[in-house]
């Protein structure tokens, strides 16, 4: 075989996290891989799975190496979101600190070993256990970006967000934001919701993976592939509660709405009151929404992804 494939796990902060490791017979890129980030996305990890198993019948030229499931702890634990050691997010520790919590450290540990000498990086996650979700792929503003955006493209999910840091900017801290920094092109590529795993949302992943491999140039395109035409959406605004309740939206992720429509409510626990009337604030589409009712004061309602 032409492709050889390991598998072995890496001290990432103290976690035995599983590794996959593929390399071609001809020299190429670098692609590092990465799913699990937030412990209850299984779509992503599972296209991510499944992908590294089909890459040992093919000739590659370049390397891959992958990282199916990262954060053990949350994984273990079912926790949604958070590291359950210290409660924080991981996707906005990067690129980490080895002096700070177990998230802190763990982004530092996947910083340092598996982004930095990348020559492309993906991270695959999708809605979380509590998120409705349309597939759409991020990439961050940087001297890489021209090559994130063909890599966000090549994903071929329907949206494509650019983010610039700044006060617009709905997340920071991410895996993509830190390699933008050092100038390794980097995508977070979303498919798949709720902590289910579909098998839409997972052959979306293993086909992105695939286009992404071919754009690079490490592998051959597949001949079904087809031809990505995404949506590119030049504004991700988050939408928060003032006070916590009962939310309830009235749109669905992919559906239009315009600039001033009712996208949900919030009421009091005994369904008595309305506490919030939440209004889209410019014409766009929701790209995820929180699918659970109980949310707290100043808590995250939904992604407007703005055309
Ligand atoms: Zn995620």
């Amino acid at each position: 075989m032409a492709t050889k494939v390991t598998r072995r796990t890496i001290d990432l902060a103290g976690l035995d996290v599983p590794l996959v490791e593929a390399s071609g017979s001809e020299d190429g890129p670098l692609l590092t891989v990465v799913a699990g980030v937030h412990g209850c996305e299984y779509a992503s990890m599972d296209g991510v799975r499944r992908w590294t198993r089909s890459l040992e019948s093919r000739e590659l030229r370049g390397r891959v190496r992958a990282v199916p499931v990262l954060n053990l702890p949350a994984f273990h634990g079912r926790t949604p979101f958070a590291v359950p050691d210290d409660g924080k997010n991981l996707n906005r520790c990067f690129p980490g600190d080895p002096a700070g919590t177990l998230a802190d450290r763990l982004a530092y540990a996947v910083f340092t070993q598996l982004i930095t000498g990348s020559d492309a990086l993906i991270d695959a996650h999708c809605g979380d256990m509590v998120e409705a979700l349309e597939p759409f792929a991020i990439y961050d503003a940087g001297p890489s970006e021209a090559r994130a955006r063909e890599m966000a493209t090549a994903y071929g999910l329907p949206y494509v967000i650019r983010q610039e840091p700044g006060p617009d900017r709905a997340v920071g801290g991410t895996t993509s934001s830190s390699a933008a920094e050092i100038g390794i092109p980097a995508i977070i590529a979303e498919s798949g919701e709720c902590g289910l795993v579909q098998e839409e949302a997972v052959a979306r992943h293993v086909r992105g993976l695939d286009g992404v491999l071919a754009l690079l140039g490490i592998a051959d395109r597949p001949e079904d592939a087809p031809e990505p035409s995404p949506t590119y959406l030049s504004r991700f605004t988050w939408m928060r509660s003032e006070r916590g309740g009962w939310w309830a939206p009235t749109v669905r992720t992919g559906e239009q709405v315009r600039e001033g429509q009712v996208i949900g409510t919030i009421t009091t626990l005994d369904g008595s009151q309305v506490l919030e009337t939440i209004t889209a604030p410019a014409d766009g589409v929701p790209i995820f929404i929180t699918s659970s009712p109980a949310v707290a004061d100043d808590g995250l309602l939904l992604g407007l992804g703005v055309v």
